[in-house]
């Protein structure tokens, strides 16, 4: 997924789910760390982690470009916008985001519950686990290929 991509998901996102046009910028940044996503205040762009998305998916994203766009769109209107406020906490709903994110107000993201990526040497498919796998056991499904630990 590109920086364009992500603009265009964002823009769509805005207009199904807020019913109000996004105007600013959206796209990945890589030094994102812990956060799947912020809003900027001074410039009003959006950021998402590429990594939210390399490993959790596109489900994950809209998740995150929900929740980051209830602080764009209430900022803009002056309304409380802050993880605390009353405002940001029934658009959230509204909207059907997640709490987490961000580096706002340091709000945290949901769990810190470490994964584990595998991916075939052969033809590169990604299995993503909760637990660590035995690469001398198992084999790609697709391809019977060996599996590596991603780092
Ligand atoms: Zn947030
Ligand atoms: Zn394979």
């Amino acid at each position: 997924m590109k920086d364009s991509d992500l603009h265009q998901l964002v823009c769509t996102i805005s207009e199904q789910e807020f019913q109000k046009p996004f105007r600013h910028k959206a796209y990945f940044n890589k030094r994102l760390r812990t956060t799947g996503g912020r809003y900027l205040l001074q410039s009003h762009n959006i950021e998402i982690n590429p990594k939210a998305y390399e490993q959790y998916g596109l489900e994950e994203i809209k998740g995150i470009i929900r929740h980051e766009l209830c602080h764009y769109h209430l900022h803009l209107e002056g309304r409380g916008y802050q993880h605390r406020d009353a405002d940001f906490r029934m658009l959230l709903k509204k909207a059907n985001a997640p709490r987490f994110c961000s580096n706002l107000d340091g709000g945290k993201r949901r769990s810190s519950s470490k994964r584990y990526t595998y991916i075939c040497v052969k033809c590169g498919t990604n299995y993503h686990r909760k637990i660590r796998m035995n690469t001398a056991k198992y084999r790609c499904s697709k391809c019977l290929g060996n599996l590596v630990l991603k780092k």
